[in-house]
């Protein structure tokens, strides 16, 4: 059977804070702000991309920025954390970098084996790793704020907690082409190719609460599929399973199908393109606000109603 899913294409969360959540991504982290547009489906709200040069899948997280949004809580049925991929060089680095800017973390830990992982978390709380690796090629921002060699390479690795694995890794491995590559106590990855920016890790949770959905929470998360025709043949086999998925929505750099899957997190598949110069060039992407066509009408109003920020990154130099 044809591999219709090729890996992780984007993560997406929530934020109480659009100013400082670009300080914390394109500043602190150094990832590059690749596209700065609106919800589609709220476009009084913000939506950032943030990736590697271009925006490639696999290393891209995007936020929603609501205002003040109240927190939300870690627990079962929740992506709860998303992990940057590092080369294994990098440790001295970024915990000297993250000390600089009072970012708490945790102590190094060993994972599999053959990755060191610190945990932190950003100023809403939201779940996130460095994963120091020597087996991941992909270059980053390499013209950000970060020396290239020490620069995000795009995600490692995402981690779902569950009451227990069976249901979602049914759906990972039957519908969406991932097989089981390692467990470890109550850790299962899944991958759909079998390198960094592709693994789904389930942690069975049975003792914790559900998650809440909040500031600092994952929305959802997108897998790659290379085309429209890939995606709708996905799309088939999703309405096989009675997994009710939405029709094809045009996302501008990409088209979207979403669906929730048994454990209770929102999935989306996403077709790899067009991708995010198809409306500025790759040396502005992210300077200008990008609104899809038929919101060019409203943009005086669109404007106005969103809060106003600045990327001056000099500070995180
Ligand atoms: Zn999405």
């Amino acid at each position: 059977m044809q591999q219709l899913i090729t890996g992780i294409h984007h993560v997406t969360a929530l934020t109480s804070d659009a100013q400082k959540n670009i300080g914390f991504y394109a500043g602190i982290l150094g990832m590059r702000l690749v596209k700065k547009t609106v919800n589609f489906d709220a476009k009084e709200v913000y939506h950032f991309y943030y990736g590697d040069e271009t925006g490639q899948p696999g290393g891209i997280l995007t936020f929603f920025p609501y205002q003040g949004l109240v927190g939300g809580r870690h627990g079962k049925g929740m992506l709860n954390t998303s992990a940057f991929s590092l080369s294994i060089d990098s440790l001295d680095y970024w915990t000297d970098r993250l000390s600089k800017f009072d970012v708490n973390y945790k102590a190094p830990q060993e994972r599999f084996g053959n990755e060191v992982v610190i945990y932190f978390e950003d100023f809403d709380g939201l779940g996130l790793e460095l994963v120091f690796t020597d087996k991941d090629k992909r270059l980053g921002y390499i013209h950000g704020p970060i020396p290239p060699e020490h620069a995000i390479k795009g995600f490692f690795n995402v981690e779902i907690g569950q009451e227990g694995y069976e249901r979602t890794a049914g759906l990972l491995t039957e519908q969406l082409d991932h097989t089981l590559i390692a467990e470890k106590g109550n850790r299962f990855r899944f991958a759909a190719a079998d390198a960094p920016g592709n693994y789904v890790d389930i942690v069975c949770m049975p003792d914790s609460l559900r998650g809440l959905s909040g500031s600092g929470t994952v929305h959802h998360i997108a897998f790659a599929t290379p085309t429209r025709e890939t995606q709708d043949q996905a799309r088939s086999r999703l309405i096989q399973r009675q997994l009710n998925p939405t029709p094809v929505l045009d996302r501008n750099y990409f088209t979207s199908i979403y669906f929730r899957e048994p454990g209770g997190v929102l999935f989306e598949i996403a077709t790899a393109g067009p991708g995010f110069q198809v409306d500025e060039p790759e040396d502005q992407l992210g300077q200008s606000l990008k609104l899809p066509a038929q919101f060019e009408k409203d943009r005086a109003s669109i404007e106005k109603a969103l809060p106003p920020i600045t990327i001056d990154l000099s500070k995180y130099e």
